[in-house]
């Protein structure tokens, strides 16, 4: 360590060495110390813009609960009071969902990715499982089309599950019930892509520009109060991102979207 060094300077060439060295030492340091700040500034800037969603259905259930108690409310109108309320926690619950994302997409970025063999056909059974019951009950038929030396590639599994979770539930989510989702999986000299087609309402050029934005909905999916936060496509094009890879859209109003994802076949 640096005290034996010390001990050992003999001449002033090797104190220039051990000046040059410290001073090497403090810009890295101070380098560092720049990128934990700038990680914690944008954790905090998304943290305030969270915090001021969740407060909006706060309040309106506050509002709407203190009406009923203080019997402002009909008993015709209470049924819509409650419908509402329920509404808005289901909000709430979805932007708490989207808070635990976002926070392990900053941990991502603090370099906590899972490097390994991560199977696609395996990781996108998974992703389609937690959406069973939703497929039976909507009566959908899911076709999958994968490449037959679709394999495996480098990547994180945990990463991957996510960005198909919400592409899936996107797809569902912008359809009507019935109609069908087709899954295609190419293969690439160094990459691989997966992509999510659905026949629904799809998304006008103007609005595909601004999708990937943090917090950005269609109007039309705004107002027919779809439930949504505008986070996951944010965060599915982030973990992209981060896995060296990026998702695409192509999407004609009225006829449907497809959400491709490509990603190397091994991450650098
Ligand atoms: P949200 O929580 O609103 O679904 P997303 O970030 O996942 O947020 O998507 C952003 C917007 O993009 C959505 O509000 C929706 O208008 C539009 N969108 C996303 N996926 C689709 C799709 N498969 N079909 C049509 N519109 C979509």
């Amino acid at each position: 360590g640096y005290f034996e060094k010390i001990a050992d300077i003999h001449s002033p060439k090797e104190l220039a060495e051990l000046a040059r060295d410290f001073n090497h030492m403090t810009e890295q340091l101070e380098e560092s110390f720049n990128q934990i700040k700038k990680a914690e500034d944008e954790k905090n800037t998304m943290i305030s813009h969270l915090s001021h969603d969740i407060k909006t259905p706060i309040t309106s259930i506050r509002s709407q609960i203190e009406a009923i108690l203080d019997n402002m409310v009909s008993d015709i109108e209470r049924p819509i009071y409650l419908e509402s309320i329920q509404n808005q926690v289901m909000r709430l619950s979805q932007l708490t969902d989207e808070l635990l994302d976002l926070t392990i997409t900053q941990e991502n970025k603090k370099h906590k990715l899972v490097i390994k063999k991560v199977w696609i056909d395996k990781t996108l059974v998974a992703a389609l499982n937690s959406f069973q019951v939703q497929l039976k009950v909507e009566d959908r038929d899911i076709n999958i089309d994968l490449d037959d030396k679709i394999s495996f590639i480098y990547s994180d599994e945990e990463g991957i599950n996510r960005i198909l979770h919400n592409l899936i539930a996107n797809a569902l989510k912008y359809s009507l019930p019935g109609t069908p989702i087709k899954i295609e999986g190419t293969v690439y000299e160094d990459a691989i892509q997966i992509s999510i087609q659905d026949f629904g309402m799809g998304i006008s050029e103007e609005e595909q520009k601004h999708i990937f934005e943090r917090l950005y909905r269609v109007e039309k999916s705004r107002n027919q109060k779809y439930g949504g936060t505008g986070l996951g496509l944010y965060i599915s094009q982030e973990i992209a991102k981060i896995l060296g890879g990026n998702i695409t859209v192509k999407s004609l109003l009225e006829q449907g979207s497809t959400f491709t994802v490509r990603l190397p076949k091994k991450l650098h």
